[in-house]
């Protein structure tokens, strides 16, 4: 593989247009967005708007005037589309830890008889915490978490669950779950179904209507670039609206709020999981990154996705570098997520001289570098000069530099 190719496999890119829609650092490879997505120059022209137009000139009347009001359902019916969802079963609301809370109490209630909430053990923790947490609320008699390893799922899928709670794709090695498969043998158990979409929105095929899935939460900041902090969103099918109660019971989530009567009645829509008033400026924010969502397929994205990840991937066997660097993420495509991951025991210090060098990758303990190919705004180039950098620090020991074993707060 050389530059030469790389660059031909750019011209060929019928997404490598999107590029011009981000604003990235000069001479930075940004192989992070699947933890923080860049800024979109639609974002950030949206940003200035709201804050010195909306709120700044119109004050308390953008809430009608600019409908900051409906906006949690209008994002969502953005990010419906990209999920195979309809309009009005996507609400962008809260965190997914905040969100799960919501779903895994009303999945109980659903399942009225059985207590066990089926999950993971390498889950994304927050996802195991939470449930924990409701644990400690309602009793061991009402929640009890069973978090088994992924090859114990299916078996573990017996008539005395009451809930599902699996991520599609795992975090730490990038390994990707039959999303359709899991929910009807699920299904056939009687058992409620929540996905958490965190690092499959935006790049991932899903298709949630089809695959008959009742509930999933997902991220607004990582593939959908909406921002640190972006706010997440929730998925319910319809089927459920008329007949759930969340737990979150805030005025937001009330059919008339402006009544402001003592007694919480639902609203019978997708707006029930609302909790308090949304945070307007960052929702904002995350709504106009997904103007760059607006003319592309899911398909499209997943598959230049693996494509840069397969041309990064042989860079590294060209190199030698994957001798030293254990591959976590499967080869098969049907498995694997947008990200590539990489046991070694100095991956944290790997991970800062890459930074160092403008190449941005992540480090998850105890010993994986991550490595995300969020498709609209990286080209195969960046794959070439990314993997050079790399192979570079390896050779030289770069990475044993003391400079390099300091952890930050956030690692
Ligand atoms: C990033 C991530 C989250 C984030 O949860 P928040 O509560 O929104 O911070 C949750 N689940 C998974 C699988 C994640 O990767």
């Amino acid at each position: 593989m050389s530059l030469i190719e790389a660059q031909a496999a750019d011209q060929q890119d019928p997404l490598a247009k999107f590029c011009a829609d981000f604003t990235m650092p000069d001479d930075v490879i940004y192989l992070d967005g699947n933890s923080l997505g860049p800024l979109p120059k639609s974002a950030q022209q949206r940003a200035r708007e709201v804050v010195d137009n909306q709120w700044g000139n119109d004050l308390i009347t953008s809430w009608n005037k600019h409908a900051w009001i409906d906006l949690p359902q209008l994002t969502g019916n953005k990010i419906a589309r990209l999920i195979g969802a309809d309009d009005g079963e996507v609400i962008c609301c809260d965190s997914i830890s905040v969100n799960l809370f919501k779903l895994l109490a009303i999945a109980l209630q659903l399942n009225p008889g059985r207590k066990k909430i089926l999950s993971q053990k390498d889950n994304f923790p927050t996802d195991l915490y939470i449930t924990q947490g409701l644990n400690a609320l309602v009793g061991e008699n009402r929640c009890e978490l069973m978090a088994v390893g992924a090859e114990d799922i299916e078996a573990s899928l017996t008539d005395d669950v009451a809930v599902l709670l699996l991520t599609q794709v795992n975090f730490r090695t990038g390994h990707c779950h039959d999303m359709q498969e899991i929910t009807a043998r699920a299904h056939e158990k009687g058992i409620i179904v929540i996905w958490d979409l965190a690092h499959s929105t935006g790049v991932m095929p899903v298709d949630l209507n089809a695959w008959q899935v009742d509930f999933a939460v997902g991220c607004g900041y990582k593939f959908l670039n909406g921002g640190p902090g972006a706010p997440a969103f929730i998925f319910a099918a319809k089927k459920y609206h008329e007949q759930l109660s969340q737990p979150l019971s805030g005025w937001m989530g009330h059919k008339a709020p402006f009544d402001f009567s003592p007694d919480y009645e639902a609203d019978p829509s997708i707006k029930q999981f609302l909790c308090g008033t949304p945070p307007i400026v960052s929702m904002s924010i995350l709504d106009a990154a997904m103007d760059c969502f607006a003319d592309v397929e899911v398909k499209d994205l997943h598959r230049k996705a693996l494509g840069l990840a397969d041309f990064f991937h042989k860079q590294l066997q060209v190199t030698g570098i994957s001798s030293v660097l254990q591959r976590q993420t499967p080869e098969d495509d049907s498995i694997r997520g947008a990200q590539l991951s990489y046991s070694h025991p100095m991956a944290y210090a790997i991970c800062q001289a890459l930074i160092a060098d403008g190449v941005i990758a992540d480090f998850r303990a105890p010993d994986i570098i991550r490595f995300g190919f969020s498709p609209l705004f990286l080209s195969y180039e960046d794959m070439f000069k990314a993997t050079q950098r790399l192979a570079r620090i390896m050779e030289n020991n770069t990475y044993k530099n003391p400079e390099f074993q300091i952890r930050g707060k956030v690692t």
